[in-house]
């Protein structure tokens, strides 16, 4: 998958009515649950009037459904309405300043007795009806109340199609944080996407890459004849000196991306770089490898 013109390729796009006029810059992706089971049913109600819905108070960038089915409904560089109220570090009216992803999912439900379990809209499920569906975890969680819930599981595919369109939207976009609408809540309200989502996986997207997880790493070799190895990521940055600059063919491995610009190491170099030595290059003269 790939973000060209603020969306991604290959999927279903449409444009909510619930937007905000004027562009924003994505800094942060904000993961969301859709407090329901349905996937049409919430990218509809988030389409708003262009769904043939009522809504005129809520919408989003993505919605992805049980099945791994993505639909964009609205371009990344619009201010969609997911936030609500929130704050995040200094940050303020998050709405401004990220990507909303709506994953449905119906969130916590509260145990009925007798096997059965209600979800916040007050329908009723059996255990049956939750093994099913992929089954539950069961937590505590202080806003929902004092007992533990279940919290049904996001299924594979659905957090697989989440994990490439989150990792085309880090290679687009200068993103400096992965985060919940729990967390920037400033109303202590939201509860999603909850402990059932694997939110800290999405975080470490991120991050360093962890070859102790198996995860394969990303070797990339320098494709211009001197490329500058720099303290930052920007052109402005001072240069890691020695080496200064990465010759033609110095093979390096990208450890973290920030936009266009790659945190690597040196692996091999035909030239003074020693095996090791790290620092940030512009991703736009280094090829992937393997
Ligand atoms: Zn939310």
């Amino acid at each position: 998958m790939r973000v060209r013109n603020h969306r991604i390729d290959d999927i279903y796009h449409g444009t909510s009515s619930n937007l905000s006029s004027g562009t924003i810059t994505p800094r942060f992706i904000v993961n969301h649950y859709t407090a329901g089971w349905n996937g049409a049913g919430a990218r509809n109600w988030l389409m708003g009037r262009a769904g043939g819905t009522g809504n005129k108070g809520s919408s989003a960038h993505l919605v992805i459904d049980l099945d791994g089915t993505a639909w964009q409904i609205a371009p990344f560089n619009r201010k969609a309405w997911h936030a609500g109220p929130s704050k995040y570090g200094s940050v303020k009216g998050l709405n401004s300043h990220s990507i909303g992803i709506e994953y449905v999912n119906p969130g916590f439900l509260k145990s009925a007795g007798g096997g059965a379990w209600v979800d916040a809209n007050g329908s009723r499920k059996t255990e049956a009806q939750l093994e099913a569906h992929g089954g539950y975890m069961l937590a505590r969680h202080s806003i929902v109340g004092s007992g533990t819930y279940a919290w049904p599981i996001y299924p594979e595919a659905q957090l697989e199609t989440g994990r490439r369109i989150t990792q085309a939207l880090i290679e687009a976009y200068d993103i400096q944080d992965i985060i919940t609408h729990e967390e920037i809540d400033t109303r202590g309200w939201k509860t999603d996407p909850g402990p059932a989502f694997p939110q800290d996986a999405f975080k470490e997207m991120l991050g360093e890459t962890d070859e102790e997880d198996g995860a394969a790493p990303l070797i990339y070799e320098v494709s211009a004849s001197r490329l500058n190895l720099r303290g930052g990521p920007s052109a402005g940055a001072d240069r890691v000196d020695p080496p200064g600059a990465l010759v033609d063919g110095t093979r390096v491995q990208l450890l973290r991306r920030s936009g266009k610009w790659g945190f690597v190491s040196v692996i091999s170099s035909p030239g003074n770089a020693d095996p090791g030595v790290k620092g940030w290059v512009h991703m736009n003269y280094v090829d992937r490898v393997f």
